[in-house]
């Protein structure tokens, strides 16, 4: 029998907002679940209230609905990551670090999609039995634009890896696009129906609150211990612990605080702002549309209609922080180079400041693999979202649901292949080769 008593791993930092999400501005205050207070305990504990986290709750709860799960959430629920993105759940290959969206052989592709599909098969699952409206899951695709000539190449070759896949798209020259836009500035589109439009943080709120006995969410909990025991594990919080057989650990790029992953995983953040509502004559086109840029490091558009006026997010940066703790000033840049897109697109919107700014981390792989598995005897990890966490996170806490009760599925075929997440360079090298390669490809991207 494997020894964990005396293993004790603790919590060097925890997680921080910067910003104020958008997404969780327009929702009523929410009046969540309670901190853990006391001892309890459960079969398993899962760290971590995003995608992964809640996800795997669901699942394990779907597998065996007698299992006690208790999911511990550091915040509150939705303010995160997961609940301060742009709000695309993408069915398509779509890797920030890859040079090529449409670069990869089939079966990679294929395996991809598999996983980004079993996602949203959950996500619209929720969708389906919490009766949510367009406003919250919105299964109505997504265009990717263009803006040079680099870019029409680029959609025109990803059009062709789609057509090989067997993929439904339909490629879009300017005159259609504009017509969906409303703006002159993008020089070809292409359509991609699988995608899935989330409000973010209604949608991390409604899936934590689908959540019932004997599966407990606990908010302002974070986990600062885990300490081994004879026969299991005691998690514990700022006014409470838990005693657990099995732990999920689904803090993403946290887990390294805990001492997981060390020197596996690249802690990067994204930024957005969103305006103000204006009256939707302003702005001429479709009143709902979402857009990924052409090339993998350009800018993300949406536009969001409202009963009192419509909006537009614009998503842009992304920057590397080894502590996981950027600075005001990163945000300030951030909003300045979102203020000089966003006038570069809409120029019919020079009245229409931005109303909120904010940004959020990820963590990403040298070999874009995740950082799952069974980690610790009775520790499973399902972090590493490689960037785009809606579809891989999700996929990261279904697959270690399945894992952890012995389910054999497609996904866990899939990522019983995936190798570990190879150790990155030394500081100082990890943060001056990040920095650059990420410098290095805005400046690719560059108008998109
Ligand atoms: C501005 C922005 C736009 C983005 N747009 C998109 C998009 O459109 N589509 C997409 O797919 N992805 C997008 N992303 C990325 C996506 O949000 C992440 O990949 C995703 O949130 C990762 O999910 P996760 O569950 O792994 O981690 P998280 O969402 O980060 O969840 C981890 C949770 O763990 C909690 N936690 C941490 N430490 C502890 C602890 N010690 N105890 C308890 N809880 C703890 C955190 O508070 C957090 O809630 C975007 C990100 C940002 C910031």
């Amino acid at each position: 029998m494997v020894t964990i008593a005396r293993k004790v791993f603790v919590a060097t930092r925890l997680p921080k907002n910067t910003g104020v999400s958008a997404w969780v501005a327009m929702l009523p205050p929410r009046h969540g679940n309670g901190r853990l207070q006391g001892h309890v305990t459960a079969d398993i504990v899962i760290i971590g209230g995003g995608f992964a986290g809640l996800s795997a709750a669901r699942r394990l709860n779907a597998l065996d609905p007698g299992l006690k799960v208790a999911v511990l959430e550091a915040g509150v629920i939705g303010e995160a990551a997961a609940g301060r993105n742009s709000g695309f759940i993408i069915d398509l290959p779509h890797e920030v670090s890859s040079e090529d969206y449409g670069g990869d052989t089939i079966t990679k592709n294929r395996e991809a999609i598999d996983i980004s599909r079993s996602a949203i098969a959950l996500a619209r699952s929720v969708a389906e039995e919490q009766r949510w409206g367009r406003d919250i899951f919105d299964p109505c695709g997504r265009y990717s634009v263009a803006i040079s000539d680099e870019g029409d190449r680029h959609l025109i070759k990803y059009a062709q890896g789609l057509g090989s896949l067997g993929e439904e798209h339909r490629l879009l020259d300017q005159g259609e696009i504009t017509s969906i836009t409303g703006v002159e500035t993008y020089t070809s589109g292409l359509f991609m129906p699988g995608t899935v439009m989330v409000q973010p943080a209604a949608y991390i709120r409604g899936l934590a609150d689908s959540l019932h006995a004997p599966v407990s969410v606990y908010e302002n909990s974070p986990a600062i211990r885990i300490e081994g025991q004879v026969t299991g594990w005691t998690v514990s919080t700022p006014q409470g612990s838990i005693d657990t057989g099995r732990i999920i650990l689904a803090n993403n790029g946290h887990a390294e605080n805990f001492g997981f992953f060390e020197s596996r995983l690249l802690h990067i953040f994204t930024w957005a702002s969103m305006t103000k509502e204006f009256p939707p004559s302003l702005l001429a086109g479709d009143r709902k549309w979402a857009a990924t840029p052409a090339l993998p490091m350009g800018t993300t558009v949406r536009r969001i209609p409202g009963e009192r006026g419509d909006r537009v997010l614009v998503r842009s940066r992304y920057t590397y922080h080894a502590n996981i703790e950027p600075g005001s000033g990163t945000l300030r840049r951030a909003g300045a180079k979102h203020d000089e897109k966003y006038r570069a697109r809409f120029p019919s919107l020079a009245g229409v400041p931005m109303e909120y700014r904010w940004g959020g981390a990820m963590a990403l792989t040298w070999n874009s693999v995740p950082a799952f598995g069974e980690i610790e005897n009775g520790i499973f990890a399902a972090c590493g979202c490689n960037g785009v966490g809606a579809t891989k996170a999700t996929a990261n806490g279904i697959a270690a649901a399945d894992v952890m009760l012995g389910q054999k599925t497609r996904l866990t075929e899939i990522f019983s292949r995936f190798d570990a997440p190879k150790p990155l360079p030394m500081q100082p090298f990890r943060t001056i080769g990040a920095k650059a390669n990420l410098a290095f490809k805005e400046w690719k991207a560059g108008a998109e």
